[in-house]
């Protein structure tokens, strides 16, 4: 199973942390600071019989600046063209905040999108599923899933969704 696999969401997400997660490896740069990741960087995830190649994104948010207008449209235009989307959100951001954005961003999108929910180390256990429930209200995601990119939490999990939706 091979395909193509875009991860996109907001700066600071945690998408980078992810991927590095993923490929065990530290090869992409992430921090603290917005826009670390300038451009996309592919990673390979290879598996007995499939290769996945992750897209690594810069993230979306308003451009002020014509270079951060640049990252937007690559970002946006990361999640035409590919097999399998996934939409990283921080997990400790209120879910309501997010819905103009994720709606915006993936209309007209035919892929399949799993929402991943980052940063679960986070939030109190006991806000985990209204916050899920509250994501699936705003997109017909294929799945969502909680995750820790910085603990390793539910990664594994993840990895076989991909897998297994390819
Ligand atoms: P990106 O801009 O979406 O690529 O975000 P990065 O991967 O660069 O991460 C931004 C910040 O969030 C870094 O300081 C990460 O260490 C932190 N971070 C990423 N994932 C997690 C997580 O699951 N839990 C916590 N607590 N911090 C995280
Ligand atoms: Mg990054």
């Amino acid at each position: 199973r091979s395909g193509f696999v875009s991860i996109v969401g907001r700066p600071n997400v945690g998408k980078s942390t992810l991927l590095n997660r993923i490929l065990g490896e530290k090869l992409m740069i992430t921090s603290d600071k917005p826009q670390t990741t300038r451009n996309r960087i592919k990673g390979i995830h290879n598996v007995p019989g499939g290769q996945i190649v992750f897209i690594d994104t810069p993230g979306i948010h308003r451009a002020k600046s014509r270079l951060n207008k640049f990252m937007v449209d690559e970002a946006l235009s990361s999640v035409q063209g590919v097999d399998l989307i996934l939409f990283l959100v921080d997990g400790a951001v209120d879910p309501e905040k997010e819905s103009g954005m994720i709606k915006e961003v993936l209309s007209g999108v035919d892929a399949p999108v799993i929402l991943v929910l980052n940063k679960i180390d986070l939030i109190p256990k006991g806000e985990l599923l209204g916050r899920m429930s509250c994501y699936g209200d705003t997109y017909p995601f294929k799945e969502i899933i909680p995750v820790s990119a910085g603990t390793g939490d539910g990664v594994e999990q993840l990895v076989k969704l991909v897998h297994g939706l390819l």
